[in-house]
C-alpha cells in the first residue's frame, strides 16, 4: 500500500480546511440579489434560487467529517478510495449547477449525456480540444473551421441563451455588413496612413473612412505621390483598387479581412498584449466611419437585432460609444446629435418588433436597450459632459438607455478613480432626480494584480456596480469574490476576447471555473464579435468544450443569469423567463431526437 507521506496528508488537511471555511462562508451569505434597485424576483424559478438551494445541499455535509477519521499511516485503500470519493462528491456539491442538476428533467438528463458524447467524440475525432494534443491549435482563431463544421457548435447555436449583455454596438455585426452599405456612397471618403502602391504597402496600411461635404480636397491613395492621411473618394477607390496585384481579392473582401484578427496576428510568438490592444485599436479606428452616418447606424440596428435572433438571443444590451457627438447626414452636410441617434435606434427597433409580429416571432425577441458607454482616456470636463448626456437622454429615452460604462483598454486607460467626483455627483443627481442608470462599468479585464488597473474591481463594487464587464481579474480577490456572490455582482464574462486579448492563452486558462466554484453570477458575452469572427454562439462552445465541469446544466443557469441579471423589469423578467423554460424544454427536446442513440 502507498502511504500518503506526511506533507501529502498536511496538504490534503489544507485542503480540507479551506473547503469548509469556504463552503461556511459561501452558507451564510444571502445568494439572492440584494440591491435596492433590484425588482421583485419573477414567479418562474430563477437562477439565483437555485444556486441559493445548491449551496445549501453543497453545505449539509461537513468536509471534515468525510475525512477527519482517515490516517494515512493506517487507512485500508479501501477506506482511502471512500474518503476519497465523498471528498470529491463535497468539491462537486460546491459545483453552481448542482441544483439544476438536481432539478433537471429526464430529457434535459438525457439531452445533457448526448451533449458530453458529443464533446468526447469531436475532441478526439475533430481535434477541437486545446488538451488533446491532436488538435489544429490550442487557440479559437485556430480551431474555427473545425469548430464551424461540429456538431457542439450546431447544438451551441440552438441554445436559447437569455439574454446578451456585453456586446460593443458598433461591432455586434461582421464588418462585411458595414462594407456593402457604403457601397454606392458617394460621400464616402477613404484614406490610408502610406501610398498603396505596393503589395506590401497593402499589408501595412492603417485605413480609415469618413462621410464629408462633396467638397473636400481630394487625393489618391493608389498615387506615388500620395501625402499619407488625405481623403480619397470611396467610389473611386472600389473602381481602381488593383484586384490582380492582391492575387485576386478584390476591395470589399481585402478591407473586411484588415478588420478580422487572424490567429497569426494574435498569438505570434512575438506578439504582446499591447501589441495586441494596437491591433484591436487599429480595426476600431477603421470601422469608425463606416458605421458614422445616418442609413448605416439605422440598418445595423435592425440587422443586430436580427443577428441576435439568428443566435437565439431573446434580449440586448448593447453599448454604443457616445463620445463623438455627431453622427453625418448621408450626403456629409449635416449632423445628427445623440438625442438623433436614440430616436433612429427607437424607430428602427419598433420597425424590426413590427416586422418580427408580422412573422408570428413576436415571443422571440423582448427588447433591445442602450448602455451609455464614454471612453476611459477622456478628460473629466468631457466626462462630466457624457455624464450629463447620459441623464438627458434617461429622460427623453426612459425604457432604452439602461446603464452607464466606460470603455477602452483598461490598462491604457484612466483608472474609474480618475473621474470619482463626477461619478459620484452623477449618482447622487440620479437618486435625487429618480432617474434609474446603474453603473455598468468594464472592471478587471487585465492581469495587472494590485495596480490601479486592477483596482478598478474595488471601485466599480464601491460604486455599486449592478453588473461588471469582464470581471476576469475578480478571481485574485476572494474578499471581492465573496461581495459580488452576496451582493448579486454579475459579470459579464467575454470568453472568446479575453483569449484574443491575451487574457488567457487558451480557454482553459480562463478565470470562469474559478469564479463559477466561488458562487459568483456569471454570465456568457461576445463583445466584439466583428473582430473575433465569432458569435454569442462561438462563446458557449468555448466554454463547453473547455471544461469537463461545463454541463447542459451549466449552460442553463448561466443562460438563467444573463435574464435575471439583466436590466429588465421585474415584470418583462417574468415573461422573458417563462418563454425562455418554453424554449430550453424544447431545445433539450431536438437535441434527444436530433443526436441521441448515435443517430448521426
Ligand atoms: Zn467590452
Amino acid at each position: 500500500m502507498n502511504a500518503m507521506n506526511s506533507k501529502g496528508w498536511k496538504n490534503l488537511r489544507n485542503l480540507i480546511i479551506g473547503i469548509t471555511a469556504t463552503s461556511t462562508s459561501i452558507k451564510k451569505s444571502k445568494m439572492t440579489t440584494s440591491s435596492s434597485t433590484r425588482p421583485e424576483p419573477p414567479a418562474t424559478p430563477t437562477a439565483s434560487t437555485t444556486k441559493k438551494e445548491a449551496v445549501s445541499a453543497a453545505t449539509t455535509t461537513s468536509a471534515t467529517t468525510a475525512t477527519e477519521n482517515l490516517s494515512p499511516s493506517t487507512c485500508s485503500l479501501e477506506e482511502y478510495e471512500r474518503t476519497r470519493e465523498k471528498l470529491l462528491a463535497q468539491d462537486r456539491g460546491l459545483a453552481f449547477d448542482t441544483q439544476a442538476i438536481a432539478r433537471a428533467t429526464k430529457v434535459e438528463r438525457s439531452a445533457d449525456q448526448v451533449v458530453k458524447r458529443i464533446r468526447q467524440h469531436e475532441r478526439a475525432h475533430l481535434g477541437v480540444s486545446p488538451s488533446n494534443g491532436g488538435g489544429s491549435s490550442e487557440h479559437f482563431l485556430g480551431n474555427l473551421e473545425n469548430i464551424n463544421r461540429s456538431q457542439l457548435m450546431e447544438i451551441s447555436k440552438m441554445m436559447p441563451k437569455g439574454a446578451h449583455l456585453h456586446c460593443h454596438f458598433n461591432t455586434c455585426l461582421h464588418p462585411s455588413f458595414l462594407i456593402r452599405q457604403a457601397r454606392g456612397m458617394k460621400s464616402m471618403f477613404i484614406r490610408s496612413s502610406v501610398a498603396l502602391v505596393r503589395p506590401e504597402d497593402f499589408a501595412c496600411a492603417a485605413i480609415s473612412f469618413a462621410v464629408l461635404s462633396p467638397d473636400t480636397p481630394r487625393s489618391d491613395v493608389f498615387d506615388r505621390g500620395y501625402s499619407p492621411l488625405g481623403w480619397a473618394p470611396y467610389p473611386d477607390f472600389l473602381e481602381r483598387f488593383p484586384t490582380q496585384m492582391l492575387g485576386g481579392e478584390g476591395p470589399e473582401s481585402w478591407l473586411a479581412n484588415k478588420m478580422i484578427i487572424r490567429e497569426q496576428e494574435a498569438h505570434d510568438i512575438h506578439q504582446t498584449t499591447d501589441g495586441i490592444w494596437n491591433r484591436f485599436n487599429q480595426s476600431t479606428q477603421m470601422l469608425k466611419g463606416l458605421f458614422g452616418y445616418e442609413s448605416a447606424f439605422r440598418r445595423y440596428v435592425g440587422e443586430a437585432i436580427q443577428s441576435f435572433l439568428d443566435d437565439n438571443v431573446m434580449y440586448a444590451e448593447v453599448r454604443p460609444n457616445f463620445f463623438d457627438k455627431f453622427i453625418m447626414t448621408d450626403n456629409g452636410l449635416g449632423k445628427l446629435d445623440h438625442f438623433a441617434w436614440m430616436t433612429i435606434i427607437r424607430e428602427e427597433i419598433a420597425s424590426k418588433m413590427k416586422q418580427l409580429a408580422e412573422n408570428g416571432r413576436k415571443e422571440d425577441f423582448r427588447g433591445f436597450k442602450v448602455i451609455y458607454c464614454a471612453p476611459r482616456s477622456i478628460e473629466k470636463k468631457d466626462m462630466k459632459w457624457c455624464l450629463d448626456d447620459c441623464m438627458a437622454l434617461k429622460r427623453e429615452f426612459p425604457d432604452l438607455i439602461c446603464g452607464f460604462d466606460m470603455v477602452g483598454c483598461e490598462d491604457r486607460g484612466n483608472p474609474i478613480r480618475h473621474y470619482l467626483n463626477e461619478l459620484l455627483e452623477f449618482r447622487r443627481t440620479c437618486d435625487a432626480a429618480g432617474l434609474d442608470i446603474p453603473f455598468l462599468f468594464h472592471a478587471g479585464e487585465t492581469l495587472r494584480h494590485g495596480e490601479s488597473t486592477d483596482e478598478n474591481l474595488f471601485d466599480a463594487i464601491l460604486l455599486g456596480s449592478k453588473r461588471i464587464g469582464h470581471g476576469y481579474g475578480l478571481a485574485r480577490h476572494p474578499e471581492l469574490m465573496k461581495i459580488c456572490r452576496e451582493r448579486g455582482i454579475a459579470l459579464e464574462l467575454c470568453p472568446i476576447s479575453n483569449e484574443i486579448l491575451h487574457l488567457c492563452p487558451s480557454i482553459q486558462g480562463h478565470s470562469l471555473p474559478i469564479l463559477l466554484t466561488n458562487g459568483v453570477p456569471c454570465t456568457i458575452s461576445s463583445d466584439n464579435p466583428a473582430y473575433f469572427s465569432s458569435t454569442l454562439s462561438h462563446d458557449f462552445y468555448q466554454v463547453m468544450s473547455g471544461f469537463d465541469s461545463m454541463s447542459l446544466h451549466g449552460w442553463r443557469v448561466l443562460a438563467e443569469w444573463s435574464l435575471e441579471h439583466s436590466c429588465m423589469n421585474a415584470w418583462e423578467k417574468s415573461c422573458a423567463l417563462a418563454e425562455w423554460n418554453r424554449k430550453w424544454e424544447a431545445f433539450c427536446q431536438w437535441i434527444v431526437e436530433e443526436f441521441g442513440s448515435n443517430k448521426r
